[in-house]
């Protein structure tokens, strides 16, 4: 304890304001923890572990400290496994993508659709997104993968047209870290014309967290897209801490109200106020609302009486493969 009282004593003291040449900086950092014998017997041992510790601190966001655990090494090395598996996957193309439509929450009318990554391990099966697009996202092979997502949807969207199914604008997620790569706007200007693809078609779906982190980069960002001629959607939306006034002053076409409240509204109170609030604030802003995750007819009907205009969920359908999605397009056009 003695150990803690110095090190919360040192964290305090480093995290003053400094001033340089009238700016003023404050540092963050992380701190990772090995104590002898326990976790080392020898300087080597006791690096490798405060190592360890430091990496899932600095994991944990800023200013903090993390104790070794043994369980540490066991989580390392499982990453470092999964992380093999991944540039194994990569290389033999493992990965494929599923389709969800979001609707018009009145007509029922199909009017976009969402991509959705998959990995399709010889190992494991098929496996959900959310156990691999953080490590990806770590090791930064999210930059790599995020270029075959968007041209593999961008190139399925095409095909469809070229074979005159009434298609519909395709949504693909950004991650922090592919949303924060320096030349994205060009990456995704180069994609859409080895396509030939009709920008309008394509709309970035950004979580509100990310949106949130750098202001200014994210207006540069968004207005390069618009320029391009592609839709923004706020994904995960009533989960982070967005100000009306950004909102008011970004390109961003469509707020994806988050699933928790959809999940919670038809039997918690305030989850309800908080989507009639998103959904009444989007309007004023003359922006669209989406709601993810609709399970059921109940929650269907409740968001049509407050006036959401989409709806994406279970209820009507999974994320499907491309070939069983096909047959959801209306026959007649074709
Ligand atoms: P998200 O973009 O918010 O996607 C919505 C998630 O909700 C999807 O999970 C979808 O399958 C699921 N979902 C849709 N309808 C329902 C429903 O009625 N009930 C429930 N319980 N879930 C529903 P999925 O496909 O596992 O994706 C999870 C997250 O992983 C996504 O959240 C997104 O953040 C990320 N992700 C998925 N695909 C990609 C991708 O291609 N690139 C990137 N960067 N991230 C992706
Ligand atoms: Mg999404
Ligand atoms: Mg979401």
């Amino acid at each position: 304890s003695d150990n803690i009282f110095m090190l919360e004593k040192i964290l305090k003291e480093i995290s003053y304001p400094l001033k340089i040449d009238g700016d003023e900086i404050i540092l963050t950092f992380s701190t990772g923890i090995s104590l002898y014998p326990h976790d080392g017997g020898n300087a080597f041992e006791l690096l490798k572990s405060a190592g360890m510790a430091l990496s899932i601190a600095t994991q944990e966001g800023r200013k903090t400290y993390q104790f070794y655990s043994a369980d540490m090494s066991v989580t390392a090395s499982a990453m470092l496994l999964l992380e093999k598996q991944l540039m194994k996957a990569i290389k033999n193309e493992e990965f494929i993508l599923h389709y969800q439509p979001y609707w018009d929450i009145t007509t029922k009318k199909m009017v976009g659709m969402e991509a959705l990554i998959r990995w399709q391990s010889k190992d494991n099966g098929l496996v959900p997104p959310g156990k691999f697009i953080p490590v990806l996202e770590e090791t930064g092979m999210i930059i790599e993968v995020g270029e075959w997502i968007l041209r593999t949807a961008m190139r399925q969207v095409k095909a469809w047209q070229d074979e005159r199914y009434p298609v519909v604008p395709v949504s693909v997620n950004m991650s922090l870290i592919q949303f924060r790569q320096k030349d994205l706007t060009e990456m995704v200007k180069k994609v859409i014309r080895e396509c030939g693809f009709y920008p309008s078609l394509l709309t970035l779906e950004i979580t509100e967290s990310a949106f949130m982190q750098d202001i200014e980069f994210t207006r540069s960002v968004l207005t390069a897209m618009k320029e391009i001629g592609c839709s923004v959607s706020i994904d995960d939306f009533g989960t982070g801490y967005s100000s009306l006034a950004y909102l008011k002053r970004f390109p961003v076409d469509n707020l994806k109200i988050d699933i928790s409240f959809i999940r919670e509204m038809v039997k918690d109170p305030d989850s309800a106020s908080i989507v009639v609030a998103i959904i009444n604030m989007a309007h004023t802003l003359n922006l669209k609302t989406i709601a993810e995750g609709i399970e059921t007819e109940e929650q269907w009907n409740f968001l049509r009486l407050l006036r959401c205009d989409m709806g994406q969920g279970f209820y009507l359908s999974k994320p499907l493969p491309a070939e069983e999605f096909e047959k959801l397009f209306s026959g007649e056009d074709k």
